[in-house]
């Protein structure tokens, strides 16, 4: 376990860099965003790759609102408005996506924030824990809110990450991780001939802006049902415009499960992913230019990288019948998401 510094911001202040080891498996957080900057797995001959997105500098982190591997708050993906009311009061967000909803919480979110950093003594799974706080008011939340996000890498192969968070007024909360996975190891090939499984039987239907309507949709017959394996690929001119939907898991109930998993029948690695939150957005990184530029220089492809960001569901605040997003003021907020990494058997 080793803290380095990444990069400076042009305040001055440093951008550390922590890389935890364990095994053939490592992985590199930025205290930028409490980022995922690298996580190296190995594949079926014991080749290690970068198997994430990223950038070479916390500038090109900033600039860009990719949210490459960063960890993304208080309220993950879009309110409609930005607007939301808790017991009759409106609250009224920054208006960052097509001038009129919030998605990723805007200006304020935490992953532009520089988080606070330890290492943790955690025997033989190597750990590094962040902070940050999100002042009362800060981008239109309520509450002084205090989050942490703990990175463990455990010699099983599990990416373990631990969130808490508090507020001291009654808000709202959804945090996720923005990965986007390449598990072939090669970010220039386009994920499409992954094949996912999904633990869900319904998906949120939304508008032209990705905004939710309310509605939960059968998957049954449609190109949204990986209750079986499915290439990536196969259905996905069938969407509108690649896969940036919300995954409804089957009974979310808060318990923690294993609800999907990812694998690459070349390089042979999977990645499974568990979680106590309700949704996953999945994410076939529609949005990119062909030929972008990533980490040491790297070209980077539409559908380069897929995101299973577990979370709330999005606009959650103004929809009653979505899991609550409300959090009780000085209440502490626990979620936990593993990503596990093997071999096709
Ligand atoms: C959203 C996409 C967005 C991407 C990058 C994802 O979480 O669902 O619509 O383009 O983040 O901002």
């Amino acid at each position: 376990m080793k803290m380095k510094t990444f990069d400076t911001l042009d305040n001055g202040d440093l951008v550390l860099s922590v890389t935890l080891n364990n095994g053939p498996y490592e992985v590199e957080v930025l205290s930028l965003g409490a980022t995922i900057h690298a996580l190296r797995i190995p594949d079926k001959d014991g080749k290690v790759e970068d198997i994430v997105l990223g950038y070479d500098c916390a500038n090109e982190y900033l600039l860009n609102t990719t949210y490459y591997g960063m960890t993304v708050g208080r309220f993950a993906n879009r309110i409609k408005g930005g607007a939301f009311e808790i017991d009759g009061k409106k609250y009224q967000l920054d208006q960052n996506d097509n001038k009129v909803n919030t998605l990723h919480s805007g200006k304020a979110s935490l992953a532009w924030k520089n988080w606070d950093m330890e290492l943790v003594e955690n025997g033989d799974n190597p750990s590094v824990l962040l902070s940050v706080d999100s002042k009362d008011e800060e981008g239109g939340f309520p509450g002084n809110c205090v989050v942490t996000a703990q990175f463990t890498l455990t010699k099983d192969g599990e990416l373990v990450i631990d969130y808490t968070a508090k507020s001291d007024k009654k808000s709202i909360l959804g945090l996720t991780n923005h990965s986007y996975f390449n598990i072939t190891g090669n970010p220039g090939k386009k994920i499409l001939d992954n094949e996912v499984w999904l633990d869900c039987d319904g998906v949120l239907a939304v508008d032209d802006l990705l905004i939710p309507t309310g509605e939960i949709l059968d998957v049954k017959n449609t190109p949204f049902d990986f209750n079986e394996f499915h290439k990536i690929g196969e259905r996905i001119d069938s969407t509108p415009a690649g896969y940036d939907h919300c995954f409804c898991f089957k009974d979310a109930d808060g318990s923690f499960k294993k609800r999907g998993e990812i694998k690459d029948n070349e390089s042979g690695r999977v990645m499974s992913i568990y979680t106590d939150m309700p949704g996953v957005q999945m994410y076939t990184a529609n949005f990119f230019d062909e030929g972008s530029c990533g980490k040491e220089g790297k070209e980077y492809t539409k559908n380069g990288g897929v995101c299973f960001e577990t979370q709330m569901y999005p606009d959650a605040p103004n929809h009653s019948n979505f899991p609550s997003c409300i959090i009780e003021a000085n209440k502490e907020y626990k979620y936990k998401t593993v990503y596990k990494f093997s071999i096709i058997k």
